[in-house]
């Protein structure tokens, strides 16, 4: 049971606290509210910190085990409007900066649980702090699934990406290799084609589970060649410099084993989206993202909102998330005023 559900009774909007004989009330510093929470500290938590600042809602933001979110495992971003070419870490660094100075309190901490069944609602942080709000924005993003290897970790960011759309344009005349079969995969191949000279794409099995439309196209397309049947089994490459120069490969039955040369790795098995704090809360879809109205933020509860990679399992992007951040502020904004609309109307 969640933490809060033993402190407090939540009743509508009002919250009882609860004394039990075996619990002892959180101290008084140890509780923080605030009109709108923000969860996570990628494109879409610092977008809406800074909206929601400018507001005047003064919110908070908890940063989570990731500060700078999914950013900060990349170097170059090339696609961010107005920077050709900034670090990924350097451009967190420069969101977090930009919320921190139009007034937004950005908190180091992990949120544990959230309880949106009362108002205002409430999350636990790791360090004990009880948060209660009277909006949330959720903005945890989603974690690249890997597969796994050491050689795929010591390789990232320098040849190993999950992101074609992010690091394709770094691979221009270049040989690459996409490793799964799903849409993700067959996407990430064919805009690979814009830059590299050939693209293999590596499946475990005989058969793509990417729509037909998608496996028309890779077929056809003369730069792409399958690979069916293979398992990555590692990265090769050079200490130094730190390059990929190639991938072994196995026939998942056969067991021979084989080598593809390429300077480009691209493992597009699947993304999740970190949706542990309202996976039992919020209407999510297949996938596990946060349904939202259609062109809102707005998720099943009311009062709560998500924006970034949480809820989108299409476009997945920096500038997207972003945006999503944005419209989860001026959406919260209106909730708000909404709210204090009804309460003075109740009062009269
Ligand atoms: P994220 O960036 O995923 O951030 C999620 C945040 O939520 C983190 O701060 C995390 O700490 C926090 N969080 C999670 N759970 C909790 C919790 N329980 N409590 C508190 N906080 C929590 N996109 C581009 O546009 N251009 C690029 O060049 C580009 N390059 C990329 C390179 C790589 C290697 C990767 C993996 C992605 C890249 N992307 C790029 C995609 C881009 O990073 C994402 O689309 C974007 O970061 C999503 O932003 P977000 O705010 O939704 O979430
Ligand atoms: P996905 O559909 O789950 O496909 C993942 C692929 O990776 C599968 O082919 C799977 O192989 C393979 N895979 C998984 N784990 C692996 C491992 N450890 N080793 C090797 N291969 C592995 O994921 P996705 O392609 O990211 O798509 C996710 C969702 O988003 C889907 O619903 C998809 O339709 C949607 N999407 C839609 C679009 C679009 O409509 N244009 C674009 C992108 C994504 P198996 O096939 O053997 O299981």
């Amino acid at each position: 049971m969640p933490r809060c559900q033993r402190h407090f009774r939540c009743t509508g909007s009002r919250t009882i606290s609860v004394r039990h004989s075996s619990w002892e009330a959180p101290a008084l510093s140890n509780t923080r509210h605030t009109k709108v929470l923000i969860i996570g500290s990628g494109p879409a938590g610092y977008t809406a910190a800074v909206y929601a600042s400018r507001a005047m809602l003064e919110p908070l933001l908890v940063q989570g085990v990731q500060p700078g979110g999914q950013l900060m495992i990349t170097t170059d971003v090339e696609n961010w409007p107005g920077e050709s070419n900034i670090l990924g870490p350097g451009l967190m660094a420069n969101m977090e900066e930009h919320a921190r100075a139009v007034g937004t309190e950005v908190v180091s901490d992990h949120v544990q649980s959230l309880d949106l069944s009362c108002r205002p609602f409430r999350a636990n942080g790791d360090a004990g702090t009880v948060y209660t709000a009277d909006t949330v924005i959720l903005a945890t993003g989603a974690q690249a699934r890997w597969l796994g290897l050491a050689s795929e970790e010591a390789f990232k960011g320098f040849g190993v990406s999950a992101c074609a759309t992010c690091d394709g344009f770094f691979f221009r005349g270049q040989d690459v290799v996409v490793v799964g079969g799903g849409n993700t995969a067959v996407e990430e191949a064919l805009f690979l084609t814009n830059f590299a000279t050939r693209v293999t794409l590596v499946h475990r099995r005989d058969a793509l589970r990417a729509d037909k439309i998608l496996q028309h196209r890779l077929f056809r397309h003369e730069k792409i060649e399958v690979l069916w049947d293979h398992t990555l089994d590692e990265v090769l490459g050079t200490e130094d410099p730190k390059a990929v120069e190639g991938v072994r490969v196995k026939h998942v039955r056969t067991g021979q084993v084989s080598t593809v040369p390429c300077k480009g790795v691209f493992i597009a098995i699947g993304h999740t989206p970190s949706n542990e704090l309202v996976k039992d809360s919020l209407e999510l879809h297949s996938g596990g993202y946060a349904v939202t109205a259609p062109d809102s933020t707005a998720t099943s509860v009311p009062g709560v909102f998500a924006a970034g990679d949480i809820t989108d399992h299409v476009y997945r992007q920096a500038v997207t998330s972003a945006g999503m951040g944005c419209m989860a502020a001026l959406e919260a904004e209106r909730f708000l005023a909404e709210q204090g609309r009804d309460a003075e109307i109740a009062a009269e």
